[in-house]
């Protein structure tokens, strides 16, 4: 008896609820592992499984919940693609895939016609009558895969569409994307994901796959408890990116900071930049295309119409740059992000890991490279302080941002610490790809200056009873005679001018560990005064070290240099190197690519991957055959391009 068949009689007897399977219409291979291989081979055109991916396969293919936790990247839509697949051939019907991502579903399940996967999607993009269409196909189980919203999918007139495939045996797997969104302490919390519960209780015998990169232990516990996935097993991959370099620079001038890591680093390439408010993304996708940078804004004011084609022309074109609020990015496939840009400080390490996470999916050489100084600590903490939620949950968010502020302010291995927070280790003390690795900076005790500064604000607020600004404290500290403290007679402080050898800079470092480490708060009620708390005391006891990275400046502040400006040509980069007649071949196949894309509406790399291409350009293929065992090229690639690629080729 097979696994699937066991699985099946193992369902019908735990629920009562007997299913047709229709055990004739198996193929031939004789277990689920070899089903999954050959699906894998013959449909994706890729020899092997990544990680944890063939565990997820076999436990979900026999019918097993699961819950997938894999960085972006990892590889989750073959953990259900796969199995729809296998399980569809083996009869047992269509699987559902839950995702929140109306705008991308175009493209995903065009990805699948490509492959040669029957696919479809229901959303409001459809008129009346292809979605009619749809529904039929659905109904009659002629698809492999689904595609819908959670609004749609608990939606009675959904739901009875659902009941009539169950009472025949065609609902074979519901995979629920991006599932973390069903928590509140995950990033991107949908009311909508709640109600999908419903599935669980109205089709228990229908297995279910839970997918997200967000996974700390927090929001995992919670996402288990919302949908009710005690049974499932829990399939966590290592959250390492080994092929993204992480930069942290103190923000001196973003803009130009940006410019020059652009310009230095990343000429031509596509890359995201994160911005805050929605007014500085026009502002800084403006300046970047006043620097010949071909940039588009995105965030949620802008015109749905004009988002989408920004969208689509970040997705289809090459090089790229999208200048974004955090409203952009989930579900983003695009493989070749070349970098992802912080100017301003995400929430948290969640945030700062998904949103960076976004670049090198394809295994490349990929930057992620932000800018943060005291401002961004006290904006973060200002929006924590003023939002109305209660004390408990604010608790859990301060300590989220402090997580990411000690990352900021590390000194160490910045992979070490990420990894520490998603609750792994990483076997090493130092990747070699970060920042803090490649160019250690010179430490500074600051022990002593971050006393003075702790002493300053006490004797302050002693003397005047009210509390004041870091501008106010840091040129009483400095010995500055300015009209405010002379006004308040802050120059008879005893603290006056004791801390006249540290740089404005350098103490706004000490202050922004202070507040990283819960010695000083900032009262964003009153005008960001700053008082001591109750972690100050071991500090001014000289308890706690302060120890900071000796302020940053010229080279360092752009990330290790990857590559020189005058090494960068306009032809593209190939993946891998290639020698000049390859190199040739590489920029034709592009270039027919692209026009394959055009003329398909797909985005470029949902028709063959830039690696998949130089694979191809390095081989020189004279015959089909030679094609056959490329990575990336499955059957249905095989036939409908296989001859042009050879043309192409010159074969
Ligand atoms: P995720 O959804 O986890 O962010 P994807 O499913 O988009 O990641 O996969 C990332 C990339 O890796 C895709 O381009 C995909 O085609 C590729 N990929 C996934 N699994 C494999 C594999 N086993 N072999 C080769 N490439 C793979
Ligand atoms: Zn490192």
């Amino acid at each position: 008896m097979s696994v699937l068949q066991q699985t099946a009689q193992h369902r019908q007897c735990r629920h009562g609820n007997p299913r047709a399977l229709n055990t004739t219409t198996l193929p031939p291979a004789t277990d689920t592992s070899s089903h999954a291989h050959q699906a894998l081979r013959e449909v994706f055109g890729y020899a092997s499984f990544r990680g944890p991916q063939q565990a997820v396969i076999d436990h979900v293919v026999a019918g097993g919940d699961a819950l997938v936790l894999m960085p972006t990247g990892g590889g989750k839509s073959l953990c259900y693609q796969i199995p729809a697949i296998v399980r569809q051939r083996a009869g047992q019907g269509t699987t559902i895939v839950v995702s929140p991502l109306i705008a991308l579903m175009h493209d995903q399940v065009g990805a699948l016609h490509e492959a040669g996967v029957r696919a479809a999607f229901l959303n409001s993009t459809l008129d009346a009558d292809e979605a009619t269409r749809i529904e039929r196909q659905m109904v009659r189980g002629e698809l492999t895969l689904l595609y819908a919203a959670p609004e749609r999918v608990t939606t009675p007139r959904f739901l009875a569409q659902l009941d009539a495939m169950a009472a025949q045996g065609r609902l074979s797997l519901f995979a629920i994307d991006e599932v973390h969104c069903v928590s509140q302490w995950g990033h991107d919390f949908r009311p909508e994901y709640r109600a999908l519960t419903v599935l669980h209780e109205r089709y228990p015998q229908v297995p279910r796959l839970g997918l997200t990169a967000t996974a700390d232990a927090l929001t995992r516990e919670d996402i288990v408890e919302r949908l009710q996935l005690q049974g499932a097993r829990a399939f966590v991959s290592s959250f390492d990116r080994p092929n993204i370099r992480y930069t942290i620079v103190e923000k001196k001038d973003a803009t130009t900071q940006l410019l020059r890591f652009i310009e230095s680093e990343h000429e031509g390439d596509a890359g995201v930049v994160y911005c805050q408010s929605r007014k500085r993304v026009e502002e800084i996708a403006e300046t970047l295309c006043q620097h010949g940078i071909d940039a588009l804004p995105y965030h949620a004011g802008l015109d749905a119409r004009v988002r989408q084609d920004n969208q689509n022309r970040f997705l289809r074109d090459e090089g790229v740059v999208i200048v974004a609020t955090i409203a952009f990015g989930m579900g983003i496939d695009k493989p070749d992000v070349r970098f992802v840009a912080h100017l301003d400080m995400p929430k948290n390490i969640e945030a700062y890991y998904q949103e960076t996470g976004r670049g090198g999916r394809d295994g490349a050489a990929a930057d992620a490279w932000m800018v943060y100084g005291l401002q961004d600590v006290v904006n973060q903490r200002r929006m924590i302080d003023d939002s109305p939620a209660g004390e408990d949950f604010k608790q859990v968010l301060r300590g989220k941002l402090d997580a990411l502020l000690a990352l900021a302010e590390a000194t160490d291995c910045r992979r070490v610490r990420l990894l520490q927070y998603f609750g792994e280790s990483y076997g090493r003390l130092a990747c070699q790809n970060c920042d803090n690795c490649l160019s250690p900076a010179p430490i500074w005790d600051a022990t002593d200056a971050a006393r003075k500064l702790l002493s300053t604000i006490y004797r302050v607020q002693q003397v005047s009873g009210i509390s004041f600004g870091a501008g106010h404290i840091m040129d009483i500290l400095r010995g500055k005679t300015t009209e405010k403290v002379t006004q308040h007679g802050h120059a008879e402080i005893s603290t006056f001018g004791i801390g006249a050898e540290f740089s404005e800079q350098q103490l706004r470092g000490v202050l922004r560990q202070l507040i990283a480490i819960d010695a000083v708060e900032v009262d964003a009620q009153a005008y960001n005064t700053l008082r001591l708390t109750e972690g100050s005391r071991a500090v001014l006891r000289g308890e706690v070290p302060v120890r900071l990275r000796a302020s940053l400046s010229g080279a360092a502040a752009g990330g290790g240099s990857r590559r020189s400006k005058s090494g960068r040509s306009t032809a593209a980069r190939a993946p891998v190197p290639l020698d000049a007649a390859a190199q040739q071949r590489y920029e034709a196949l592009r270039a027919w690519r692209a026009e394959v894309a055009r003329a398909h509406n797909l985005p470029a790399y949902v028709i063959f991957h830039d690696a998949t291409l130089a694979a191809i350009a390095q081989q020189a293929p004279a015959s089909l055959d030679d094609l056959q065992g490329i990575s990336g090229i499955g059957a249905r690639k095989l036939e409908a391009y296989g001859a042009e690629v050879l043309r192409v080729v010159g074969a």
